[in-house]
């Protein structure tokens, strides 16, 4: 098909040019002005609507989503450990087969409805182990997603359990090392759940599939401070000395950590995710973006995939206790997230060895239709504010993965969402009702 009089954006580089784009099988196979319809070709004319590569959610849990409206715990979480006792390790004890697809599914339509086209998701089920990330997959599947799964690898719920994480990312990460639509990674909970018996079998299936970890680190002080007390280790050492710490590894929030840690993680190149709108909900602290460098992402952790409003929170959330941000490669300093949304494009091209982000001839046509008609001058310079003070998820009217239409008219192309919702609230009942009995 051909996208007719698009006006075709990318976020970082910053850049808009009204072109036409050629779509053939997965890629833009063309881009250029007035090109000229084969025989069957398909036409459609945008008018000028902004055409953007997907976006990528680097960092999130799909198995929260049931988790929306759900009674909370009688004695309220007076710190991120009891946030994660009484709230989201009674949660994933309670999920079982069924719940985790439809929180994956109900996950995945609010994604791709906010112009989200990757998930990078990290699975909790220690009830349901073997075989989850499958489930997740035929969710996203439904949903037209991209997806890169892992699932947690911790020792909170002893050795068996964490034997089999262990096993269902190796399972995962090898039937879909070819998958041009979905990767595995090594999931891993964070340091401080993890022994060094543990950090060192995640180490190995890692080096052994040739992939990277997703782990979270340094969100609360206690991941920081068990390293330091338990081990006599700063947290990054440890990660490291275990071969956690390398180029393809994403590591989620990084707030408790030093000059030296960045300067470790900058020369391992690995990937640093910033969760602004969880960073305030668990009121774990500042994440210090000014030191995440250039691979730097953002990530919902959980919350809806709405990538322009995690964006507009971290823009504004930083600009709150206005710290100064290093120019690393973009001269205007606030522009740091949308940066991180395009870096969030870099990320999935590394993992599936394909271009993404760029909208050029031969990248992947993962692209977002949105239809916003900017009041003022939109420039190349200017671009950013428009995105973070202007556009809204609700203006994303039609969604590509991949060539193919997964949100079309602001609908879920092959999705029954009336069905889907009543079956999902269904499941959450049932759901919040395992939770109660584990909270006894
Ligand atoms: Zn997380």
């Amino acid at each position: 098909m051909i996208l007719k009089n698009t006006r075709s954006v990318t976020l970082f580089p910053p850049s808009i040019e009204y072109v036409d784009l050629r779509i053939e099988g997965e890629k833009i196979t063309e881009r250029g002005k007035n090109l000229k319809p084969n025989r069957d070709e398909e036409t459609i004319n945008l008018h000028s609507k902004i055409v953007m590569p997907g976006l990528v959610n680097a960092h999130t849990h799909l198995y929260s989503s049931l988790a929306r409206g759900m009674p909370a715990p009688r004695k309220t979480p007076q710190n991120f450990l009891e946030i994660l006792h009484n709230v989201w390790w009674k949660l994933d004890r309670a999920l079982d087969e069924e719940s985790i697809y439809y929180s994956a599914l109900v996950g995945a339509i609010d994604a791709v409805s906010c112009g989200t086209t990757t998930l990078i998701d990290h699975h909790a089920s220690p009830k349901a182990i073997k075989g989850s990330l499958d489930i997740i997959k035929k969710a996203l599947k439904e949903a037209g997603l991209r997806g890169v799964l892992c699932y947690e690898v911790t020792d909170r719920g002893g050795k068996k359990e964490r034997d089999q994480g262990l096993a269902e990312n190796e399972r995962f990460i090898r039937k879909n090392q070819k998958n041009p639509q979905f990767r595995g990674m090594v999931g891993a909970h964070a340091a401080f759940t993890l022994s060094n018996e543990s950090l060192r079998l995640c180490g190995e299936v890692v080096s052994s599939c040739k992939t990277g970890v997703h782990i979270h680190v340094a969100e609360d002080k206690c991941d920081v401070t068990d390293a330091e007390e338990n081990y006599r280790m700063r947290v990054i050492d440890r990660l490291s000395s275990h071969g956690i710490i390398k180029k393809q590894s994403i590591l989620a929030h990084c707030i408790h950590l030093s000059n030296k840690d960045f300067s470790s993680l900058h020369q391992a190149e690995c990937w640093l995710v910033h969760n602004p709108r969880s960073n305030i909900n668990n009121n774990v602290g500042h994440a210090p973006i000014h030191l995440f460098g250039e691979r730097a992402a953002l990530g919902t952790d959980g919350f809806p995939a709405d990538m322009i409003e995690e964006a507009r929170i971290g823009y504004l959330t930083n600009k709150e206790i206005a710290r100064p941000i290093q120019d690393t490669g973009f001269k205007k300093r606030d522009a740091s997230l949308t940066r991180m949304l395009g870096n969030g494009q870099r990320l999935v091209s590394e993992t599936f060895g394909e271009e993404f982000g760029t909208l050029k001839k031969d990248s992947v046509a993962d692209l977002v239709v949105v239809d916003y008609t900017p009041p003022t001058p939109m420039t190349s310079e200017n671009l950013p504010w428009h995105f973070l003070f202007g556009m809204r998820s609700a203006m994303v009217e039609s969604v590509m993965v991949g060539g193919k239409w997964v949100v079309k008219g602001r609908e879920v192309v092959g999705v029954d969402m009336p069905k889907v919702y009543e079956k999902a609230a269904k499941v959450a009942r049932k759901l919040w009702g395992r939770v109660e009995k584990l909270r006894i």
